[in-house]
């Protein structure tokens, strides 16, 4: 079968792969210059650092078989995300562990006495939280929330916590010793050489070919048998029941002399700074040697038309359109909806890479049992 793949990231370029290999032809659109979407690298010319475009990415999975997927497109030098956040005028660590509590009560507990004294700040009415400010309070009480989540989440959502689900602050671990490692997975790291190169590789195939600089419009669909399609679901229905709401970001990248903040990321908690965090390159590939740095400061605003969307909002209001765009997507013959803007959800690398080889394996199944490929192999809501 003939495959048309709109978007050249992580989703359409492992599917593409698979179906390439099991003898399928494809073509992959991209209406950027470059692949790998937002997770694209790039060296800046002036320091050879190499730069993560639009925004940091680490790669973390606990899942074996996509980690050893994504070694065999090229190396990953081990790499530990450790966090450091500023609030109130000091310097913590994150995500929230023994070190942040202690010092940011002034004590030298054990692990035992942080448990019962957290315990003690915790608000223990909350039985089931459903927002992230009750997620918050019910864990770790109302000092540590408004110093290191309230600022920084308001910042980032545009949102009060209080409105937010408490899903979004379950990615981050609290913890009751010194680790301090962001993620919780097994298997953590950052491609020696980019993600850019990780994804060229893996659309490396003479079956697929690749077309930058070029979007994928209506009238090419029928020269393909199956279109994946990793676009903003909204665009492909030309926003015929209104924009789905996403946080853009805005980075103000700047060149320096020697190390400029002596770790890969600061966040800034507090709401009297502007932006939510800085990012220093360099100090993503330890492994590398650099006299000079970048720095990205980052903004987050809502998304407008014309910006890059980055996250998801989907609160109420965007999931009842999300809904009415699912129906319509369900009606739409031969197209499969993929990835992060496509199934609009806030995913990481690994999950994206998971549900695409899912959704070629599916795919090839449909084939083999002539039934049609679905709309979703993962129902977004
Ligand atoms: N968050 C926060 N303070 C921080 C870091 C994160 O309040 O210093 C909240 C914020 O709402 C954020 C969420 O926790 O959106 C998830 O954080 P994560 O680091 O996973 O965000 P990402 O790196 O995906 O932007």
């Amino acid at each position: 079968m003939r495959f048309a793949f709109a978007g050249a990231g992580f989703s359409c370029a492992v599917i593409a792969r698979e179906l390439a290999e099991a003898g399928h032809q494809a073509v992959v659109f991209e209406e950027r210059d470059h692949v790998a979407g937002n997770c694209h690298t790039q060296r800046c010319s002036e320091t050879g650092v190499m730069q993560h475009t639009y925004g940091p990415h680490i790669f973390h999975t606990g899942d074996e078989e996509v980690w050893h997927y994504v070694n065999r497109w090229g190396e990953f030098k081990p790499y530990t995300n450790r966090v450091k956040t500023q609030s109130q005028g000091a310097v913590y660590s994150l995500p929230l562990n023994l070190l942040t509590i202690n010092q940011f009560f002034g004590k030298t507990m054990n692990p035992e006495q942080a448990q019962a004294f957290i315990r003690t700040q915790a608000d223990t009415s909350i039985e089931e939280p459903k927002t992230f400010e009750e997620q918050a309070l019910k864990f770790v009480g109302r000092a540590l929330y408004e110093a290191f989540f309230r600022g920084y989440t308001r910042k980032q959502w545009g949102r009060e916590p209080s409105e937010l689900p408490a899903s979004i602050l379950k990615r981050l671990p609290v913890r009751f010793n010194y680790d301090d490692n962001y993620f919780s997975h097994r298997y953590q790291g950052i491609p020696a050489k980019g993600y850019s190169a990780i994804v060229a590789a893996i659309l490396d195939h003479p079956n697929i070919e690749v077309r930058l600089a070029t979007p994928f419009t209506p009238d090419l669909k029928p020269g393909f048998d199956h279109l994946f399609y990793s676009g903003p679901i909204d665009a492909y229905f030309q926003y015929e029941f209104g924009r789905l709401g996403y946080r853009t970001l805005d980075f103000q990248r700047a060149v320096a002399d020697g190390d400029v903040q002596g770790c890969a990321v600061m966040n800034y908690a507090d709401e009297s700074v502007p932006f939510t965090r800085i990012t220093e390159h360099k100090h993503f590939a330890p492994w590398e040697n650099h006299e000079r740095s970048v720095t990205y400061t980052e903004f987050s605003r809502e998304c407008e038309e014309g910006d890059i969307p980055y996250y998801p909002i989907r609160l109420v209001k965007e999931q009842a359109l999300l809904k009415q765009y699912l129906s319509v997507a369900e009606q739409e013959p031969d197209v499969t909806f993929v990835g992060r803007l496509g199934t609009y959800r806030y995913l990481d690398m690994d999950v994206t890479i998971r549900e695409a080889l899912d959704t070629a394996v599916g795919t090839l199944e449909c084939i083999a049992g002539l039934r049609p490929i679905p709309a979703f192999f993962v129902r977004p809501l």
